[in-house]
């Protein structure tokens, strides 16, 4: 090595990495003097931070590929998601056509066993929207329809929708918006989803008996709207999840509530769409405050 290299003087050390494999070897050579003691030393700081760069190099390469691998995978899930919300679709608007004319046509009991069928059906059809809409929203697809909303007249609309499942628990929904709050300059159908994801959330997670409210106040430039519950709450670690997609904090083999994790993370993205912010507050066995905000004028 010392001919072919051209040098008199040759030291060499060892790459190792810090779980013990080798990486290879640091050989430092010298012309003319040999090597003075202090020498080692430096080569062996220079090898140890030589094996430290090469072990990053690899790492980083590893987490890059699997980053690519979980690209890869989130876009198959989206798709799967995509194509199966399409096929429910159809089946879904036959069931529920059929089973409004059965409604027409029947009476007591009957009756409330196909309005039973209607309500589970449409329970079916919120969630396949909340699929496609979330893929509309993740592939940029989503456009904004904005126009001047007046709120009292979209939350009265949704608890129209919402009040049989709240019924259906004994949960006391009371609303204070104060009389001549300000129209908003929204999308009126994406505020429709926000509100009824979190209000179907509230029914979801509160116990029989217990109440919910909706609450909205003007803050500055925006309208903010709290939707508040007196159901199970929320552990604080969890409270960033729950926005992600697919989460859930009950594991889905043992909850008790339907519901594929979609519906938050549809929310955050509205709002999010809509110029606005959500946040989340919770005590464990208390309740939970789910407030966003959206602008009063939409910024141009
Ligand atoms: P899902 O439709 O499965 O409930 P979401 O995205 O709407 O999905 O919610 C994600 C998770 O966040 C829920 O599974 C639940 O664990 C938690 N969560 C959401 N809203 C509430 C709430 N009001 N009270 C308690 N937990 C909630």
């Amino acid at each position: 090595l010392p001919e072919l290299l051209d040098v008199e003087y040759l030291v060499g050390l060892p790459l190792v990495a810090q779980e013990g494999q080798s990486l290879g070897a640091l050989v430092l050579g010298k012309r003319s003097e040999p090597f003075a003691s202090g020498d080692s030393e430096f080569l062996q700081v220079m090898g140890g931070q030589a094996a430290i760069a090469i072990e990053n190099a690899h790492l980083f390469q590893k987490i890059q590929q699997a980053y690519d691998e979980l690209k890869e995978l989130d876009h198959l899930k989206s798709e799967f998601i995509n194509i199966a919300a399409h096929e429910l679709r159809t089946p879904l608007a036959i069931l529920i056509g059929y089973a409004s004319v059965m409604a027409e046509e029947s009476t007591g009991e009957d009756r409330e066993r196909v309005d039973i069928i209607t309500r589970n059906a449409m329970r079916l059809n919120v969630l396949v929207d909340d699929m496609l809409n979330l893929n509309y929203l993740e592939t940029g697809q989503a456009q904004l329809k904005i126009e001047e909303v007046v709120l009292q007249d979209v939350v009265q609309e949704v608890l129209r929708d919402m009040q049989a499942m709240a019924d259906e628990k004994s949960l006391a929904i009371e609303v204070n918006i104060p009389t001549g709050f300000p129209p908003l300059q929204t999308d009126r159908q994406k505020l429709d989803l926000i509100l009824m994801n979190l209000l179907s959330n509230a029914i979801k997670f509160t116990p029989e008996g217990g109440h919910i409210s909706l609450k909205v106040r003007r803050h500055r430039d925006m309208a903010r709207v709290a939707v508040s519950d007196s159901g199970v709450g929320i552990p604080p670690e969890e409270r960033d999840r729950i926005f992600e997609r697919f989460y859930q904090v009950e594991d889905s083999l043992t909850r008790q509530q339907g519901g594929i994790g979609l519906g938050l993370a549809l929310v955050k993205s509205l709002v999010e769409l809509c110029q606005g912010e959500i946040r989340v507050e919770s005590e464990v066995g208390k309740g939970s405050t789910f407030t966003f905000e959206l602008p009063l004028r939409y910024p141009q």
